[in-house]
């Protein structure tokens, strides 16, 4: 049976501030939540007593009184994030304190299969906690994030694109027989890095988000009052197949004109090889030539940058496509920031500065007042500190009292 630690509700929306704000003196918890001074007191000394939080050494001036700070008492545990992306996997183990402790990459395809890439991911991690002082065995949490539509409910891959072999693979069951203790959850990677980015990135403490992820496909994660938005069956936010032109071209879902087709890495790429091969841009076919017949989006990226008009045009376009259908769900959604992350965003600030045009051109005004638009801050990182971040969400199990003081768990998902 996976561990988990048991808190009372009181508790657990105390652990969420200080999870989302990092430290906490009494008077923010206070000011955060609905509750009197005396029941915060109350709930701060059992988690201290449990060990969940710890008080700091420093302290913080707070009208001209010293207040103690609190955080989450990183000895108490450890959880790994496991970032499996189209051509490698990323790991890293963070104290519960948040802190990352190691880390550790390896390029191996996720085509090549959910036994192989499990067993391998699983060693990997076996060995970075070998690094640390946390026993494997006594691992509290194993979030994955995975290049595929996820079932989050029944926490299933379902039919990946990318992915032979993996539909419906048992992977949570796999990576627990692994390691008994973890509670093990999987999720969309673009969920997963939009958690990285309310966590530790660009986005920390940010309550209404939309993170784009542009590479080889376009997705989205959401996050909605601080928490990811997955829809009824896990796939909200897969904006990479929202239709911008009927007469399109025919993209891998099987229908025309997806945002994905027409905007993301291959498209961009099949677009710069027409403008090498044509002659209309000698600075991308001279890439062409150097590179022994193929051209990559960051090429595209380079020429730019060199004042290539081709390129510019292709990166101008593809802004444009992507920042229309945000404007559609900033109009929809009216979020505080969206962060644009993935391979493709490495082409700089002309793509970021024709999205925000595209986005402030065809939205409301009242819906981009205060809309930041902003690259990711955390780039290739989001993916392995968010799913991190995703085994922190289940660790905590909120116990809930009824009736004569007969207490039961309840399950969060
Ligand atoms: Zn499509």
């Amino acid at each position: 049976m996976p561990n988990r630690i048991c808190i009372t509700p009181a508790e657990k929306e105390l652990i969420d501030l200080i999870r989302k704000f990092g430290g906490f003196s009494k008077g923010d918890l206070v000011s955060y939540t609905d509750h009197s001074r005396t029941k915060i007191t109350s709930s701060v000394n059992s988690l201290i007593n449990k060990k969940i939080i710890i008080e700091n050494q420093g302290s913080e001036y707070s009208g001209g009184r010293r207040s103690k700070t609190f955080s989450l008492n990183g000895s108490l545990g450890c959880v790994a994030g496991v970032d499996i992306g189209a051509t490698g996997i990323d790991l890293a183990v963070a104290d519960l304190s948040q802190r990352t402790l190691v880390r550790a990459s390896e390029d191996v395809p996720v085509r090549e299969g959910p036994v192989k890439i499990l067993r391998k991911a699983c060693d990997i991690l076996e060995n970075l906690l070998h690094e640390t002082v946390y026993d494997p065995e006594k691992i509290l949490g194993i979030g994955i994030g995975i290049p595929g539509p996820v079932d989050f409910i029944n926490g299933t891959v379902v039919s990946p694109p990318i992915m032979p072999g993996w539909d419906r693979y048992p992977i949570i069951q796999t990576v627990q027989k692994h390691f008994p203790a973890a509670n093990v959850v999987i999720d969309n990677d673009v969920n997963v890095m939009a958690l990285g980015e309310i966590n530790q990135g660009v986005g920390k403490g940010v309550n209404n988000l939309i993170f784009v992820k542009i590479g080889i496909g376009i997705g989205a994660g959401i996050i909605c009052q601080g928490k990811i938005y997955r829809g009824a069956n896990g796939c909200a936010g897969d904006i990479g197949h929202i239709s911008i032109n009927n007469n399109g071209p025919l993209c891998h879902c099987g229908n025309n004109g997806c945002l994905e087709a027409l905007a993301g890495g291959p498209a961009i790429v099949e677009r710069s090889l027409t403008a090498a091969k044509s002659g209309k841009s000698a600075i991308l076919q001279k890439y062409f030539e150097k590179n022994g017949g193929k051209l990559t989006a960051e090429d595209v990226g380079d020429a730019a940058r060199e004042g290539d008009p081709a390129s510019i045009e292709i990166i101008r376009e593809c802004g444009q496509m992507v920042g229309n259908v945000l404007a559609s769900l900033v109009n929809f959604y009216n979020p505080d920031m969206i962060v644009i992350g993935g391979g493709v965003s490495n082409l700089g600030n002309l793509l970021l500065s024709s999205i925000r045009q595209a986005v402030l051109s065809r939205s409301l005004p009242l819906a981009t007042r205060n809309l930041d638009i902003v690259f990711s801050g955390i780039g290739e990182d989001a993916g392995v500190i968010g799913a991190a971040q995703l085994a922190m969400d289940y660790v905590f199990t909120v116990e809930q009292s009824i009736s004569s003081g007969e207490r039961f768990k309840v399950e969060e998902r």
